[in-house]
């Protein structure tokens, strides 16, 4: 049996990689702040697989949290295969209005949560001498996006931070990849107007916007075996919209 932890797994993404996860036989370690939605995500996915998940409420951007949780998992199931950085937010706006304060919010959020866990995880992937992390970047992180510079800036450290770490650690079994969705239908997205959706929709080669599912199964298959010699990469899930 494997082990995952998986950041940000209380909706959207973050739960339907849990899910993929749990239907494949994964132990999983899963955060988020909001713990009344963790806690019945566990219930049921302990009911219906053969399985134990640990839920970890907390905020990812907080670093010696972070190392608490990843500490305890481990010590917990005595492996860690996967590492999933998922948890991310937006606060779309433009940069003559954005504040000290909101920038500082996405990019802790966002990146800095990248490092925390994959800091703490990757001391026991050395030791194992195994080890998968997915990052979950975006397609403005590759393309930008007016209104999302604090956003996009995160998602594009992000991928520049997963080809530094996949050098770092490909010597030791280490592999380290970024998947960059585009439209994904979640709370995220539902917020946006109609007109905007619209557009984008009108961009996208397929006429449509992704599920939650369409981007849990590459992140799968990176965690995979069968994605055994990938590394440093960035696989775009988007429909054809970049
Ligand atoms: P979502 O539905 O808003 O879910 C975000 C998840 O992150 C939630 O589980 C949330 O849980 C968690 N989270 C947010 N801030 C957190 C914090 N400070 N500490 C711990 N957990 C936190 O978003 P989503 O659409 O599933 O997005 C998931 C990832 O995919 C994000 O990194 C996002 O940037 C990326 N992405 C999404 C799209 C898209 O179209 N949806 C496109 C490209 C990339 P709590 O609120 O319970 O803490």
């Amino acid at each position: 049996m494997k082990n995952a932890i998986i950041t940000g797994a209380s909706r959207g993404i973050g739960k339907a990689i849990a899910y993929k996860f749990a239907q494949n036989s994964y132990n999983l370690g899963l955060i988020a702040r909001n713990e009344e939605a963790l806690r019945s995500i566990k219930q049921e996915l302990e009911k219906n697989y053969n399985i134990k998940v640990e839920i970890y409420c907390a905020d990812v951007s907080d670093y010696k949290k972070s190392e608490e949780i990843v500490d305890d998992f481990y010590k917990k199931f005595n492996r860690i295969d996967v590492l999933v950085n998922n948890a991310g937010i937006t606060d779309d706006k433009f940069l003559l209005r954005m504040t000290e304060q909101d920038w500082d919010n996405v990019i802790n959020v966002n990146l800095k949560s990248v490092f925390n866990f994959s800091k703490f995880v990757s001391k026991y992937m050395l030791k194992q001498k195994f080890g998968v992390i997915i990052n979950i970047s975006s397609v403005v992180g590759i393309i930008g996006n007016a209104g999302q510079t604090s956003y996009s800036a995160s998602k594009s450290a992000i991928i520049a931070f997963t080809k530094s770490l996949a050098k770092e650690l490909g010597s030791r079994n280490i592999r380290v990849n970024a998947v960059a969705p585009g439209f994904i239908l979640t709370d995220m997205t539902e917020k946006l107007n109609e007109d905007i959706k619209n557009y984008y929709l009108s961009q996208i080669a397929l006429r449509r916007f992704g599920s939650v599912e369409e981007v849990a199964n590459v992140v799968y298959f990176l965690a995979s075996d069968e994605a055994s010699y990938i590394t440093g990469q960035v696989i775009i899930v988007d429909g054809g919209m970049v």
